[in-house]
């Protein structure tokens, strides 16, 4: 008996050494905490217990009002949370200002990347945890976990379960995935300027045969324009209402040998059904050309489009700079967008320049702001336009950077019924 009790104690204390004794690595020496550990070991034998006695003591107060959250739930500026989850990943990451550790916690839920602000940092992937008192905080790619010095990490005896997502394409993608493999090939890849500023240390977009995703890394990764790659382990973020494939440090990366190509033009449905998309090309029909098409005048300080009278909703009364834009509905059969054409791709779609425009008004009184101009040039048009899917005021908009008429003689059958519906 004396001796099991023995071996016991022992075990605690070294467990104790391995995972408190970071925690309190700066507030006590070793020895020090060896001693404790022990005269407490004796009295208490529940390591949870013991191990809360022991922070207590050194000053780290266990939190009693914690918000028990599932990572689904945690959401910007949460604050005294507790989790329960399993490490998919941990990589020590060394920088100028010092070194913390990085990593992805999951659960049944969801996954959630976290910064852990340690000396030492005693867990690994796979352990499934418990974390009393962390915080969570919107960075660029999401919301993070943050551990620092007054939060308290234990061993969680049961086993946690995370469903990774495995082998996926890219139209499948959904936010919040996590465990991702994936092939796709690297259209764009750019590096964080030297100059210092903060974002993800890559940013970049892939492609495979179903779609297009933007990707981000915050570590320095050997990739460039044409590779093709295999992705094991990463996880889709949605930020600004675009999905983004997120590589984590310990995502591994591999370069493959398949050919892969990229799908020239998607459906409005899938573009919708993945909440939006970036750098993507649509073929459809111009159904509508919105009011405030055309000439129109933006303030100068804030640029949004002056209101009667040239009044800007925010600066009032202001002398105004002429602008060009087209509002247009598109439609491919498979759904309808409000799509945004800027200045510059309207005016290489109407080969002519804002100020040409100008001209046509300033000699003929009945162009007025050419409205009709477009309506005429662009209505029932079939056109290919390329651009961003993004959020807008009032669901997705599609903000056009080329539009050019389809004159690849593919009337296909989709767009004869969508014409025969508007007649
Ligand atoms: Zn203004």
């Amino acid at each position: 008996m004396g001796d099991f009790m023995r071996g016991s104690i022992e075990g605690l204390i070294k467990k104790l050494k391995e995972e408190v004794y970071p925690l309190l690595r700066d507030r006590v020496s070793e020895e020090e905490f060896e001693k404790v550990a022990k005269d407490l070991a004796i009295v208490i034998l529940n390591y949870d217990e013991l191990k809360r006695k022991i922070l207590q003591k050194f000053g780290l107060h266990v939190i009693r009002e914690t918000q028990k959250k599932k990572i689904a739930e945690i959401s910007d500026g949460d604050k005294r949370l507790e989790v329960i989850g399993k490490i998919l990943g941990v990589n020590e990451i060394n920088t100028e200002r010092g070194k913390y550790y990085a990593g992805v916690l999951a659960d049944e839920t969801g996954s959630i990347p976290f910064r852990a602000y340690l000396e030492k940092f005693p867990y690994k992937t796979e352990d499934n945890v418990r974390i009393i008192n962390a915080y969570a905080k919107a960075g660029p790619t999401g919301v993070v976990l943050h551990i620092t010095q007054n939060t308290i990490i234990e061993r969680y005896d049961k086993e946690v379960h995370v469903v990774e997502a495995g082998k996926k394409t890219i139209r499948e993608l959904k936010d919040g995935m996590f465990g991702i493999e994936l092939e796709a090939l690297v259209l764009k890849v750019n590096k964080r300027s030297e100059s210092g500023d903060k974002g993800p240390m890559l940013k970049g977009l892939l492609c495979d045969g179903t779609g297009k995703i933007a990707f981000s890394s915050w570590s320095e990764l050997d990739i460039k324009e044409g590779d093709v790659v295999r992705i094991v382990g990463a996880r889709v973020r949605s930020y600004r209402g675009i999905p983004t494939l997120i590589l984590d440090p310990y995502t591994v990366i591999e370069k493959a040998e398949q050919e892969i190509i990229c799908p020239k033009a998607e459906t409005l449905y899938d573009i919708v059904s993945r909440g939006g998309g970036l750098d993507v090309s649509v073929q459809g029909l111009v159904v509508d050309v919105k009011q405030g098409s055309g000439i129109i005048k933006r303030c100068e300080v804030c640029g949004r489009p002056l209101m009667e009278g040239g009044i800007c909703p925010e600066h009032g009364r202001v002398k105004g700079v002429y602008d060009l834009r087209a509002r247009l509905v598109i439609d491919d059969g498979t759904g309808a967008l409000l799509a945004i054409v800027k200045r510059e791709p309207l005016e290489r779609f109407l080969g002519k320049k804002l100020d040409d425009l100008l001209e046509m008004a300033k000699n003929d009184i009945e162009f007025g702001n050419g409205y009709k101009y477009l309506k005429e040039r662009l209505l029932g048009m079939y056109v290919i336009v390329h651009g961003d899917v993004v959020p807008g005021k009032a669901g997705l908009v599609f903000f056009v950077n080329s539009i050019e008429e389809n004159t690849l003689d593919q009337m296909s059958e989709k767009i004869a019924m969508i014409l025969e519906e508007l007649s």
